[in-house]
């Protein structure tokens, strides 16, 4: 990877789409994502000791350590630096001061052909939790993609309660109920403006985008944001 390649940090509250923009800029432009939940939820479904150890955490809506993520992370994008690719996207991460910290560091200090960017998605707590409400997960850990129940969005799947991409059955995630879910979003609000102070700190601009939008509409946004044409 060179510096034209990107790396975005999207950050913005859960149901706010950002694995959802994340599979539009996989399957159009080619980018990399890696998504800290989907991975934590990987190590759950297969109950590695790491899964077994988080599997409370993530149902109660908590955060797991910043140590683990920041290692998981670290790895990630050291693979992903040496075999290259156009652009990365980090969805879910960093959620913490400790963890943009890290990531900064990482860096300054060895990934700096890199050009990092920062999306914070902006969307209604209500609308995130309607979004959350009718949300479904495909159960393949391999796969993971999400649908939506809502009657006229884009991301109902074609099947029934079926995963348009690997057929495997669809359903709720585990912490996505109405009681852990408010807990999540006040979670975000808590560090977001602790991010968002970090990297007005360093000089790092923050892109805005309007995730309130439909899907279609915010990838546009995105690459207009992102000057990808
Ligand atoms: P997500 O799929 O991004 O909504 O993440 C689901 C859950 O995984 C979160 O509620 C946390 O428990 C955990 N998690 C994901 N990313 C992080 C992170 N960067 N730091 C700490 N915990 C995380």
């Amino acid at each position: 990877m060179s510096r034209e390649h990107r790396v975005a940090l999207f950050i913005g509250p859960p149901g706010a789409g950002k694995g959802s923009l994340s599979e539009y800029c996989k399957r159009e432009l080619g980018w990399k994502q890696l998504s800290t939940g989907n991975l934590l939820r990987r190590h759950i479904s297969e109950q590695t000791e790491l899964g077994k150890h988080i599997d409370l955490i993530i149902k109660s809506g908590k955060l797991v350590s910043d140590e683990l993520i920041n290692t998981m992370v670290e790895q990630w994008l050291r693979e992903v630096y040496s075999q290259g690719c156009t652009g990365v996207i980090l969805d879910g991460y960093p959620r913490t001061i400790a963890q943009a910290k890290a990531l900064n560091t990482l860096f300054e200090r060895d990934l700096k052909a890199l050009q990092l960017n920062v999306v914070r998605f902006l969307v209604d707590d209500q609308v995130a939790i309607d979004r959350i409400s009718a949300r479904f997960i495909c159960i393949n850990k391999d796969c993971q993609a999400v649908y939506s129940g809502l009657k006229h969005s884009s991301m109902r799947p074609k099947e029934d309660m079926a995963c348009d991409k690997c057929q495997s059955p669809i359903g709720k995630r585990k912490d996505d109920h109405e009681s852990v879910v408010k807990d999540r979003l006040s979670m975000y609000r808590k560090h977001e403006s602790d991010l968002l102070h970090f990297y007005q700190k360093i000089g790092l601009k923050v892109i805005e985008c309007d995730a309130g939008q439909s899907m279609g509409n915010l990838f546009n946004e995105f690459k207009t944001l992102m000057n990808i044409h």
